[in-house]
């Protein structure tokens, strides 16, 4: 059991981010990523041109850039989370990232923190709602290209079917009946609610990034996370 209060107020210390060492700032930019992704053309620009100077100068450098982001995630995500704090619908673009990434994260021999599994799930997401023929090939690799700026997994070999299947039927269950899986067809636009993913498409999905050579291991994770 649980209650929710929007609080009075919220303090943001930016020089807070300047404490964090580099993984930390990673596994806070897998966050900031699945929010550009469904809801801010302009903060995944934003995360694309600087993500890798920002990652090296704590978010430093280049001056005002991260004002810039904090800013505008922030102000996204309260325009999502605002008028759903009750979670009164339940197919929210904000379950981006979070459907396979559940389970991933659970596993004994996961090493990755939540806002890389959330990159991973992020980006397999990108690839199915590709070959589902939404996602422009174009959009795909720059998604591709910005989460490795920011030293993010895009693929993991605990990406498997029956994991992925796994999260699909438990996150059923606790969005009323449905997958409601946010599929994206154009980058911060168009995220569109998918309830008939199968076993099949899965492994379609996970082969088309094998054929591609895009199965290399993530080397970020650490055996002590
Ligand atoms: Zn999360």
């Amino acid at each position: 059991m649980g209650s929710f209060y929007p609080p009075s107020s919220v303090l943001v210390d930016e020089g807070w981010v300047r404490t964090q060492d580099v993984r930390n700032l990673r596994n806070g930019c897998g966050e900031i990523f699945k929010l550009a992704v469904v809801k801010s053309r302009y903060l995944f620009d934003l995360l694309l041109s600087h993500g890798p100077l920002l990652i090296s100068t704590s978010f430093q450098s280049p001056p005002l850039i991260s004002s810039k982001i904090f800013r505008t995630s922030i102000e996204v995500m309260l325009l999502e989370l605002g008028p759903n704090l009750w979670e009164s619908t339940l197919s929210r673009p904000v379950d981006y990232g979070h459907t396979f990434s559940k389970v991933i994260e659970m596993l004994p021999e996961n090493n990755m923190m939540h806002g890389e599994a959330v990159a991973l799930d992020s980006f397999f997401t990108l690839v199915l709602s590709h070959l589902r023929g939404t996602l422009t090939y174009t959009s795909l690799t720059s998604c591709r290209s910005c989460l490795e700026g920011l030293g993010l997994p895009v693929y993991s070999s605990l990406l498997t079917v029956e994991n992925c299947w796994t999260a699909l039927c438990d996150a059923k269950e606790h969005r009323g009946g449905r997958m409601r899986v946010p599929f994206v067809a154009d980058v911060g636009e168009v995220v569109y609610f998918v309830d008939d993913v199968t076993e099949e498409e899965l492994g379609r999905g996970i082969r088309w990034i094998k054929e591609r050579g895009w199965d290399e291991e993530w080397e970020g994770g650490r055996e002590d996370c």
